[in-house]
């Protein structure tokens, strides 16, 4: 069996898993894992499977939502790969120091990364072990002491509800949940480790509609023209911020993304006028502030408001394990800190924080996903697979 983290991206670029479609995926990371208890979550067609394993040393039979408990998780399901690559996406090509195929970045290669670094780590803590069974010396690598699991889904790039949320919630159901997580999202900007992501921000969507009467432009004290109705408020709508941001948050931004009102005539004034827009909020502004604030600016004009919470925002605590593990071993790799950040769209970090997990996204760079000739630079593969072994070997010390 293949363990070497490239031959392995490139196996796993070979399935062509289009959500919500595994092709088989599965069962070659379960031949990796084979010493992993595995449970299969199922639910409309998306399949996840939830690998684990009880590194405990000693108290065996305490109860397992006791014992410590870190997880890796990633999508393996890819969006389509649209017309004109130079190679076949589904051909893993190697050229020039980088590896093209669809996921190459997002995520194959933070999935290769952490199922090659756990098959090794996993390995060296038995060969140890038997070498201090034999010569009864302390083990130096015995440190990883409580449960390690892998999570993945096949359902990200969609709607992602049957995916690892609901995985999440069948572990909730067996006590069972972990308490620290590790998204191997591709999270690095301009060189491998410079941005690891400890939150993300929220999405609000809006519809504003604004009531008038309409009528003939030549008559406008027999309308109510609702563009001169909106008029004195948009600049307090348009652009404008709710909070003043933060370390980690951008402020979050009422962004409009559609304006339509009218006939398209020039002699009739229109009846309403609907306003889209989306909000990227931060932790400190919350749906409820956001109506707040529009209800009190409108409360004068005649108008209606609906607004939609599609995803939460969250932040994970700075000094947490995770955060300050992950940290401290891409400093001493790399020599220099990563950034903490929250940018960038959703990703199913966002149900690990709702679950009250611990959980950090880092991976490789970003500068290709979703395009068209999606590729990873081979030397961050290698990078992101020690950095994760480092963070097994160092993760009880
Ligand atoms: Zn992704």
């Amino acid at each position: 069996m293949q363990t070497n983290t490239i031959e392995v991206l490139k196996q796993l670029i070979a399935y062509p898993t289009i959500t919500p479609q595994e092709c088989g995926i599965y069962a070659y990371i379960k031949e990796i894992l084979h010493d992993f208890e595995a449970l299969e979550f199922e639910k409309e067609g998306v399949k996840n499977l939830f690998f684990y394993k009880d590194l405990s040393a000693g108290n065996m039979e305490s109860h397992r939502s006791k014992k410590t408990h870190l997880c890796f998780a990633g999508h393996i399901d890819v969006v389509p790969p649209g017309e004109g690559w130079a190679s076949e996406p589904f051909s893993p090509t190697i050229k020039e120091g980088f590896l093209y195929g669809r996921g190459a970045q997002d995520m194959k290669a933070g999935v290769a990364a952490f199922v090659c670094a756990i098959r090794e780590f996993v390995d060296c803590l038995e060969s140890q072990s038997l070498q201090t069974a034999q010569d009864s010396s302390d083990s130096t690598l015995q440190r990883f002491n409580g449960i390690l699991s892998v999570l993945l889904t096949s359902d990200e790039e969609g709607a992602a509800i049957f995916g690892t949320k609901y995985t999440l919630e069948c572990l909730k159901e067996r006590d069972f949940l972990p308490h620290f997580a590790i998204v191997a999202e591709p999270t690095s900007v301009e060189k491998f480790g410079d941005m690891i992501k400890v939150g993300r921000r929220g999405s609000i969507n809006g519809i504003l509609r604004v009531f008038g009467k309409q009528g003939h432009v030549a008559y406008p004290k027999k309308c109510v023209n609702p563009v001169e109705l909106i008029a004195p408020y948009l600049s307090q709508i348009a652009g404008y911020e709710l909070d003043k941001g933060s370390a980690e948050f951008e402020p979050s931004k009422l962004v409009i993304t559609d304006i339509r009102g009218g006939l398209e005539v020039v002699n009739v004034t229109p009846n309403d006028l609907k306003i889209m827009f989306n909000v990227r909020n931060s932790t400190q502004t919350s749906l409820e502030d956001l109506r707040q604030y529009l209800e009190n600016l409108l409360s004068k004009i005649p108008h209606s408001l609906e607004l939609n919470q599609s995803s939460k925002p969250f932040l994970t605590n700075k000094q947490s394990r995770i955060v300050q593990r992950i940290a401290k071993v891409l400093e001493s790799k790399n020599g220099f800190a990563p950034k903490f950040s929250t940018s960038g769209g959703t990703s199913d970090a966002r149900y690990f924080a709702e679950y009250g997990v611990s959980v950090v996204e880092c991976g490789v760079c970003n500068d290709s996903i979703h395009s068209i000739n999606e590729r990873v630079r081979l030397s961050e593969v290698e990078s992101l697979q020690n950095v994760f072994l480092t963070l097994l070997a160092q993760w009880n010390l």
